[in-house]
């Protein structure tokens, strides 16, 4: 079924109807890293077919979280500007009779079902619209009915009505050997009553002359896949071959729904969550390998395979963001965040040894600002010295060391304020930090002493 020889082309088909969420994320890079670790291309295809939900400002914004996690489109693509190509197939499939047209009302359909249910037999269509006369339809136009239209799966050998075992297969590059019946389903409808198209041609259609090679998705679509599979043959291609992963549900076991913003790519990036958190979260969740921070999108590369991931659905806790953003940031080297630091005010030729001194601190990025405030113009925190310990603090600044300060000069100091006071551990310790910082933790004081300075720290004598 799929050429092995073929060019790998994948593609990221989100409808542009609201804020991409790590779900639909977990698509995409399932995609990208598919296309990175094959040297193909990635597309990002807009299905925007839906002109009344779809908005441009939702495109945008799906394309500015993908640019954010590091998925760099190789083609973009929108389905809005594609409608003659679709209208083109959809003819060719009426002129070979596998687009029939239909006019039941959804009523109708409903009862239909309910008959065949009651009379034992699988509650798919039964294709009663093949049955009608020219008069019969002249008739419905007549009252007003538009016709959808079907598209008859090869699932019968000479006659329709006679449907019998279609197996489908296919070998999904996520979940192993595929079986769908196709008798097991009814004709998808492919165009509406009012001429407009459902996702399944246009999505065949565009993969078919896109040249997509691997139809990466989420698993709600397995089903779809026997249909579309069929559909790529009547118009005369080759199907791709396909993948689908286990989709990511809420704490709550809910599906993650475009509408719940909490969980949206741009949420989480107002946050202070890092790319690539977010990246190692939604790949390594529910799969075969642990959820660990991991640096790049080359060092989640060299981890991925598709079929790591798991054939049930994989519960979504937001809480391991923060764990992994810490984790991520711990070990960040400087030249990733040099720009930032420089964005927060953070003085050059000191940001690469302030960067080392706090990254160990902090929840998000943006939290080195604090710091950079502590130690440029002084303590920002709330906690104040005890009373009893003013005095002993006023001693301690009278033995600070002369300059040059670097790495061993809190060592220096805290061994002659240990030697005069008298004083150890917390009770040594604290009360300096206090009056350095203003917080009771924070980054190693031995680090942050030589960036403060001896002017610095002289100016916090309390
Ligand atoms: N627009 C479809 C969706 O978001 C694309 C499915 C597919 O990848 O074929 O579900």
């Amino acid at each position: 079924m799929t050429e092995s020889d073929k060019p790998v082309v994948v593609r990221f088909a989100p409808s542009p109807t609201g804020n991409i969420h790590i779900g639909n994320a977990r698509t995409a890079l399932f995609n990208w890293l598919y296309a990175m670790k094959s040297g193909g291309d990635f597309i990002l295809r807009f299905d925007d077919t839906d002109r009344q939900r779809s908005t441009v400002e939702f495109a945008e914004g799906i394309e500015r979280d993908l640019r954010w996690l590091g998925v760099e489109p190789d083609r973009m693509e929108w389905q809005s500007r594609r409608f003659p190509a679709y209208d083109a197939a959809a003819q060719k499939l009426k002129d070979a009779g596998l687009l029939y047209p239909c006019y039941e009302t959804g009523e109708e359909l409903e009862r239909k079902r309910k008959l065949r249910l009651a009379r034992r037999l699988p509650p798919v269509y039964g294709r009663d619209a093949l049955k009608l006369s020219d008069e019969d339809k002249a008739r419905f136009e007549a009252e007003g009915r538009q016709p959808h239209w079907r598209f008859m799966l090869p699932n019968f050998e000479s006659d329709p009505f006679e449907t019998r075992r279609t197996e489908i297969h296919w070998d999904d590059v996520v979940r192993g050997p595929q079986t769908v019946d196709l008798a097991s389903m009814s004709d998808p409808v492919l165009v509406r009553g009012d001429g407009t198209y459902l996702y399944t041609l246009p999505s065949v259609v565009d993969d078919i002359e896109m040249g997509v090679s691997h139809i990466i998705r989420g698993d709600d679509h397995v089903t779809n896949t026997g249909a579309q599979i069929a559909l790529f043959q009547a118009l005369g291609a080759d199907a791709p071959a396909f993948g689908h992963h286990n989709l990511l549900t809420a704490a709550s076991g809910e599906g993650l729904s475009k509408r719940s913003n909490a969980l949206s790519i741009a949420s989480l990036r107002e946050t202070g969550i890092e790319p690539m958190a977010v990246n190692s979260l939604a790949v390594l969740i529910g799969t075969s390998h642990s959820v660990e921070a991991v640096p790049s999108m080359e060092a989640l590369q060299d981890i991925f395979t598709p079929d790591m991931a798991s054939k049930s659905a994989a519960k979504f806790d937001p809480s391991e963001l923060g764990a992994l953003n810490r984790a991520l940031i711990h070990e960040t080297p400087y030249d990733r965040v040099a720009a930032r630091l420089t964005d927060m005010g953070v003085d050059e030729h000191r940001a690469e040894a302030f960067w080392l001194a706090v990254r160990g601190n902090l929840d998000v990025v943006e939290d080195a600002r604090h710091w950079w405030g502590v130690v440029k113009n002084g303590p920002a925190g709330d906690a104040v010295l005890e009373d009893e310990d003013i005095a002993y603090v006023r001693e301690a600044f009278a033995l600070l060391p002369p300059e040059p300060w670097g790495a061993d000069t809190w060592s220096t100091w805290t061994s002659a304020v240990k030697q005069a006071s008298g004083r150890k551990g917390r009770a040594l310790f604290m009360p300096l930090r206090i009056a350095l910082t203003g917080s009771r933790s924070g980054p190693e004081l031995a680090d942050l002493l030589p960036l403060i300075g001896r002017e610095g720290t002289l100016a916090r004598r309390p």
